[in-house]
């Protein structure tokens, strides 16, 4: 008894994806985000598998990072967004909890804090994004007040953020690294020579594509969940392995007749007799609504096309060429057979947001 939707969550596909971004960075601390329920896997499950594997989490908020200590998680993790009040800064010392500074006022509270113990700190350079980070004329001023406090670690990264390291075409990651390197140089001028400024520059697509990137510490995120951030693969990111796998199952099969149509709004028209499978898996389950007909699904190994708009608890597939199709059959909506970057696609959207979205009402199954 039980809804067949489910997600499964390969166990080995994650120690794998880990390991192929350890593999590229040898010499680097490869933190893992674990971010939005761990881009929709979940946060807790993700962390406590990685646990053994990684020197340190990342999440986007403190909110996150308790969830995790609730859950048993004990290494460090950082706050990539850093802190939203000065409160935050005590809670963050009391549970290993690191801070990104990414603004003056940040940079204020953690200064101006009464804290019994120094709290960790990265310093984030704005050097293209403009979303986060500090400008890099400010970095001097705020790393010194900073490196002198008695609120703050001895070592302090300094970070940013890629925007376009996923284009292979964009030459704009070269500008942020030149841009990163000349603020470095210029701080370095203002530090003691044996002062070492550790770095962080890349995400998951800084790490696959950009070997000058691979300082210190790499932030991986998407990477670890099986599925290349890149516009164009290569041999890194291919060998990358989906983490989840999205799956539900026909619940009633009917044959229709060509000018008939399929669910709300009959968006879908058969154009000859046809017969069409319902599935139970909808938009309330994680599967992008926006997903157009024809979008592929996989049924007893062949791709069959969607047919209709999706509902909130169902959708419905025209599996006219499909052999031997049944009620009970499982249906595939991604995983490693049906990468959710191509899914995605075809209801506009990106891979990271169809993970991140899946909802509570689908049940993780861990497997090997
Ligand atoms: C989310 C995030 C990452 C991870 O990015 P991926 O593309 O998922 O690897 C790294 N750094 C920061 C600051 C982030 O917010």
């Amino acid at each position: 008894m039980a809804r067949p939707t489910k997600a499964l969550i390969s166990q080995s596909a994650l120690c794998h994806n880990y390991q192929v971004a350890q593999e590229l960075a040898p010499n680097s601390n490869n933190l893992a985000v674990v971010k939005a329920n761990a881009y929709g896997h979940g946060a807790v499950v993700i962390a406590s598998i990685l646990e053994p594997l990684v020197p340190a989490f990342g999440v986007a908020c403190i909110e996150e990072a308790l969830e995790l200590r609730a859950g048993g998680i004990s290494k460090p993790i950082l706050l990539l967004e850093g802190i939203f009040s000065n409160d935050e800064v005590e809670i963050a010392v009391t549970n290993n909890f690191w801070i990104m500074v990414d603004n003056s006022q940040q940079a204020d509270w953690v200064l101006n804090a009464n804290i019994s113990q120094p709290v960790n700190v990265w310093l984030k350079v704005d050097t293209g994004m403009h979303r986060l980070g500090v400008q890099p004329k400010l970095v001097n001023d705020i790393y010194l007040a900073l490196k002198a406090s008695v609120n703050v670690c001895e070592e302090i990264v300094l970070a940013t953020h890629f925007s376009s390291a996923d284009d292979h075409e964009s030459s704009e990651t070269k500008n942020q690294i030149k841009i990163f390197n000349e603020t470095k140089t210029l701080l370095q001028k203002s530090l003691a020579d044996s002062e070492i400024i550790p770095c962080s520059l890349s995400n998951s697509a800084g790490l696959l594509a950009c070997p000058e990137a691979r300082l210190d510490w790499n932030r991986v995120g998407f990477m670890l969940y099986g599925n290349s951030p890149l516009t164009k693969d290569n041999e890194a990111s291919k060998r990358l392995k989906p983490v989840m796998t999205l799956m539900s199952a026909i619940i009633s099969i009917r044959e229709i007749a060509a000018g008939q149509s399929v669910g709300y709004n009959q968006t879908w028209t058969a154009t000859r007799t046809t017969k069409i499978a319902t599935v139970a898996i909808g938009y309330g389950d994680g599967y992008p609504r926006g997903a157009k007909s024809g979008t592929p699904t996989l049924i007893n190994g062949q791709i069959a096309p969607l047919a209709g708009r999706v509902s909130m608890d169902m959708l419905t597939i025209d599996v006219t060429d499909i052999k031997d199709v049944d009620i009970g059959d499982d249906v595939f909506l991604w995983g490693p057979e049906l990468p959710v970057n191509e899914i995605a696609k075809y209801s506009d959207t990106i891979g990271y947001e169809a993970l991140t979205r899946m909802p509570k009402r689908t049940p993780s199954i861990l497997v090997d």
